[in-house]
C-alpha cells in the first residue's frame, strides 16, 4: 500500500509539473506575439519616411454623420433681370446685403474731397429703368474718368432693393421681401408704418415696416450714408412727377439743387402734387442726418432712361455746393 501510495503522489506531481511548464510556455508566446504585434505597427505607421517617400497616413474611422441634404432648404440665386459688370476695370464694393442675401453694390469714382451720391432701383423692377440709367452711368464714367472733377468723389449704388429686381419688372417688383416700401422705411421724423392712401400708390399692400429702419437694405443704405460726408445726392425714381427736395419742409438747399436739376433734365419742379403725403423718404432722412441737399427725382416713364437728360443732371449734382 506504502509503494502504491507514493507512485500516485509522484503522478500528481508529473501531471502538476507538465501543466506549469505548458501555462509558462503559453504565457511566453502570448508575451512574444503582441510585442511582435506591436513592433509590426510602428514599422506600418511611424517609421520616418526616407527623402522623397510618400507618407500613407491610414484612414481613422468617425462616427461622421451622413450628408443629406435639407429638403426644406432653398439655395438662393443671384440672379437679376438686368445682370451687370464692368468688361473691365472698376469692381464695386459690397455695403450690405438684401433680406435674400443679395449683394448690393456701391461703385466710387474719383478720391477728391466733395463726396456725392446717387442711389437707384429704391423701388426695383418697378422701377428698372433707374436700375438701367445708373449701369449706364457708371459704364459711361468708367470709359470718361474726367466726368468726375478732381477733388469730387463720386458713388453710385446701382441697385438698392436687388429682390424685388429679380421678382419682377411691373408693380409686383415694387417692395422689398417683407412687403415693405424702402422709401417708406427711413426712420426720418416722420416716418409711419401706414398712411393715407389718396393720391398714393395703391396697386398692391405695403407698409413703411415695423420700425423706421427695419429693412436690412435700409439700414445699409443708413450706414453708407453715416460713414460719408455727402454734400448732395439724387434718389432716382420713376415716372413722370418731377424731382422732390428733401426735408420736411422742403430744406432750401434741396430745393436749389431740384430747381438746378429740372432746368437742365426738364423734369418738373414743384413736382407734380398727387395730393400723396411721403413719410419716411430717403430723401428727408439724408438731409435730417448730415446730407447737404437731397431730392427724390423721376424719369420721364419706366422706360427709358433719359441718359442725355441725365448726363446734364450728373454735371449739375457734381458741381452743386448746398
Ligand atoms: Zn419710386
Amino acid at each position: 500500500m506504502a509503494s502504491r501510495k507514493k507512485s500516485s503522489h509522484a503522478w500528481v506531481y508529473v501531471i502538476w509539473g507538465i501543466n506549469g511548464a505548458a501555462l509558462i510556455a503559453v504565457l511566453i508566446i502570448a508575451v512574444l506575439y503582441t510585442t511582435s504585434l506591436r513592433a509590426s505597427a510602428a514599422d506600418g505607421t511611424l517609421s520616418t519616411p526616407r527623402p522623397g517617400e510618400t507618407r500613407n497616413i491610414p484612414p481613422t474611422s468617425y462616427f461622421l454623420p451622413t450628408l443629406t441634404p435639407n429638403p426644406f432648404y432653398t439655395p438662393p440665386v443671384f440672379e437679376t433681370s438686368t445682370p451687370f459688370e464692368l468688361p473691365k476695370g472698376l469692381r464695386p464694393s459690397i455695403i450690405g446685403f438684401s433680406l435674400a442675401a443679395r449683394p448690393i453694390e456701391l461703385y466710387t469714382f474719383g478720391a477728391g474731397e466733395k463726396e456725392y451720391l446717387i442711389v437707384a432701383g429704391i423701388h426695383g423692377g418697378y422701377e428698372g429703368n433707374t436700375i438701367a440709367l445708373a449701369n449706364e452711368l457708371i459704364t459711361y464714367i468708367n470709359e470718361k474718368p474726367d466726368t468726375v472733377p478732381t477733388d469730387v468723389t463720386l458713388y453710385i449704388i446701382r441697385n438698392m432693393n436687388p429682390d424685388a429686381e429679380a421678382r419682377d419688372n411691373g408693380v409686383d417688383g415694387r417692395v422689398n421681401n417683407n412687403g415693405v416700401d424702402l422709401n417708406r422705411n427711413f426712420p426720418s421724423d416722420n416716418w409711419t408704418a401706414d398712411w393715407d392712401r389718396d393720391g398714393c400708390w395703391i396697386y398692391r399692400p405695403t407698409t413703411g415696416g415695423a420700425y423706421g429702419g427695419s429693412e436690412p437694405e435700409t439700414r445699409s443704405i443708413m450706414s453708407f450714408i453715416g460713414s460719408r460726408k455727402i454734400k448732395a445726392m439724387i434718389s432716382y425714381h420713376s415716372a413722370a412727377l418731377g424731382v422732390f427736395p428733401g426735408g420736411v419742409p422742403w430744406e432750401e438747399p434741396s430745393k436749389r439743387l431740384a430747381s438746378a436739376l429740372s432746368k437742365v433734365t426738364g423734369y418738373a419742379y414743384p413736382p407734380i402734387d398727387t395730393g400723396c403725403v411721403y413719410t419716411g423718404t430717403l430723401a428727408d432722412w439724408a438731409v435730417e442726418h448730415g446730407v447737404g441737399a437731397s431730392v427724390d427725382m423721376e424719369l420721364s416713364d419706366h422706360k427709358n432712361i433719359d441718359f442725355a437728360q441725365n448726363l446734364k443732371a450728373l454735371k449739375v449734382l457734381l458741381n452743386f455746393q448746398p
